[in-house]
């Protein structure tokens, strides 16, 4: 029995002869933007759409909760006047090149310069990249400041502690040939399983193969950027950089069973020494909690990790994940460097990371990693031992004078702390 008032009039967006019949073809890698066509996502005119879901990522459900709950007008238009970008970003050969990008749309920050052409015929075109400026204040940096590891410049460090930086966020716009090149499977297999694994979310994906472009309900990437940002593609420039995956609980509240934070601030300082010896910082954050498993696995595998039999060790670390997930990680390196190669990134001359992972992905696209800088040992927390060492063994980047555990049963004596602790 029903229970809910049906609404009078639903139109399906897989009937292509009633919506859609007015959407501009995308030629994705097209040099010419034009040529490459605008990524039309928005709802106010159904006809003109050309793209596979909605803006916004994940909170394009809170925008439906607002307009279902009569707070936000249904057709509107958004009034960019005044929103463009603070610095202009490219255009880059890598824009035209769909194997360097394909999961986001670098014409995205310039859609009212760009699209004007069509905008002004009244299509709804959203930006999906924004950029601007920002103070950052953060704790970590004072205590480098009272260390003596940096020193205000009045440029890119005030004298306020305060850290100058540019900042982008950049929304998901999936490429859908290439992210199934990118992970080897067949374009018509990917889009069954998005389908299927999403609960049927847009039927689009099995019924309109024509329709390429699929603007995902997933998090998206924010890029902070130390020094001057047009200096990113210029590979005689010296480029300090972190590509850094979301961990709310170490990055936000200062959980110490993991790395998170500590290798996040660490890359924020060795940025800020880069800019001020005239090189350029850069700091890419992904919302991809939890290895992109989310935090509630998360959690249950801590739990998982400290009730085993022997407690919390190095040598388990990774087992449980699997046991709990089903995989050890889904975070796909494979998508990563698309944010690097939107703001030309050639070269990176030190990458803060140990994760063997993101190095390949960054390598096999074509930059080129000078250096890999791992985390100094004195700002790891205790508890987090059994991660860095786990890690360590599963054959994450160590450099050669570090010293960990070698064997498995070394693996075994690096512990946690117990729950109740
Ligand atoms: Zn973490």
């Amino acid at each position: 029995m029903e229970n809910f008032k049906k609404s009078s009039h639903v139109v399906l967006t897989s009937h292509y002869k009633q919506i859609f019949k007015k959407s501009i073809e995308i030629k994705w890698g097209a040099k010419n933007p034009l040529e490459r066509g605008p990524v039309v996502g928005t709802i106010s005119e159904k006809e003109n759409r050309n793209a596979i879901g909605t803006h916004s990522g994940s909170y394009t459900v809170y925008r439906a909760l607002s307009i279902a709950s009569g707070q936000y007008e249904r057709d509107h238009k958004p009034d960019l006047k005044n929103t463009d970008m603070t610095t202009e970003v490219g255009p880059f050969d890598s824009w035209s090149d769909p194997r360097k990008i394909v999961s986001l749309d670098p014409w995205g920050a310039s859609v009212s310069k760009t699209f004007d052409p069509y905008i002004s015929k009244g299509y709804n075109i959203a930006p999906t990249i924004a950029v601007t400026q920002a103070h950052l204040q953060i704790p970590e940096i004072g205590e480098a400041i009272e260390k003596g590891r940096l020193k205000p410049d009045g440029k890119i460090l005030l004298p306020s502690n305060d850290i100058k930086v540019t900042k982008a966020a950049i929304e998901p716009v999936w490429y859908l040939p290439g992210i199934a090149e990118r992970f080897g499977v067949e374009e018509g297999e990917l889009r069954k399983v998005l389908f299927e694994e999403t609960g049927g979310m847009f039927p689009e994906l099995v019924t309109r193969p024509d329709l390429k472009i699929l603007l995902p309900p997933i998090g998206s990437s924010t890029a902070y950027i130390f020094g001057n940002p047009k200096d990113l593609s210029d590979p005689n420039v010296t480029l300090t950089c972190r590509v850094h995956d979301e961990c709310n609980g170490s990055d936000v509240f200062g959980s110490d069973i993991c790395t998170c934070r500590p290798y996040l601030t660490h890359g924020i300082e060795e940025s800020v020494k880069t800019a001020q010896n005239g090189g350029v910082g850069l700091i890419v954050y992904f919302r991809k909690e939890g290895r992109a498993l989310g935090e509630v696995t998360k959690f249950l595998v801590y739990n998982a990790r400290k009730r085993q039999s022997g407690g919390d060790s190095a040598s388990n670390y990774f087992y449980r994940t699997e046991c709990v997930a089903g995989v050890v990680d889904a975070r796909f390196q494979e998508f990563m460097p698309d944010v690097l190669h939107w703001f030309g990134i050639k070269k990176i001359h030190n990458l803060i990371s140990m994760s063997d992972m993101k190095y390949d992905a960054i390598v096999n696209s074509g930059i080129e990693v000078s250096q890999r800088v791992s985390i100094p040992d004195e700002l790891v927390p205790d508890d987090a031992r059994v991660e860095i060492e786990a890690k360590k063994a599963a054959g994450y980047y160590v450099p050669e004078e570090s010293e960990g555990p070698g064997d498995i049963k070394e693996l075994d004596k690096v512990k946690g702390r117990d729950l109740d602790d």
